[in-house]
């Protein structure tokens, strides 16, 4: 089991089990770190600490666990994707039309596209448009 290499008196790995010397900062297995710093008070801690000893802070918690899927996408604004996406939509099918020659289906299109950008104030996207009806008329 012992190897003349792994006989040295060392620290074993917390994640792969890996023996390391004793002055090791970091895994030679895995390349882990044997220290943890915690988040809040930046004490250092050794690598299988499950709370800080200074000052309680658990280790390995995600900053923002609380953070709720709804939170971090609001429905509005999921919304406002799709629509955004809706509008480039006709916009460049107004484009298409424009260019196989078929202005009314492609002012259709574009009439479209640039209410939805006003709607929604895509103010780049609004100019866009209606440099397209522009140059349809
Ligand atoms: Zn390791
Ligand atoms: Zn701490």
């Amino acid at each position: 089991m012992t190897t003349s290499q792994d006989a040295a008196p060392g620290k074993e790995c917390p994640r792969c089990r890996r023996s390391n010397p004793a002055h090791a900062k970091f895994c030679l297995g895995c390349g882990g770190s044997f220290s943890l710093i915690c988040v809040r008070c930046s004490t250092e801690l050794p690598a299988d600490a499950s709370f800080c000893l200074e000052c309680g802070q658990p280790i390995g918690e995600p900053a923002n666990r609380h953070v709720s899927p709804e939170t971090y996408t609001p429905k509005h604004l999921a919304e406002k994707i799709l629509t955004s996406l809706l509008a480039r939509c006709h916009h460049g099918l107004g484009k298409l039309y424009r260019g196989t020659g078929k202005p009314g289906e492609a002012r259709e299109h574009l009439t479209t596209a640039t209410r939805m950008y006003h709607e929604m104030d895509m103010r780049f996207w609004l100019e866009q448009s209606e440099a397209e009806l522009h140059n349809l008329a």
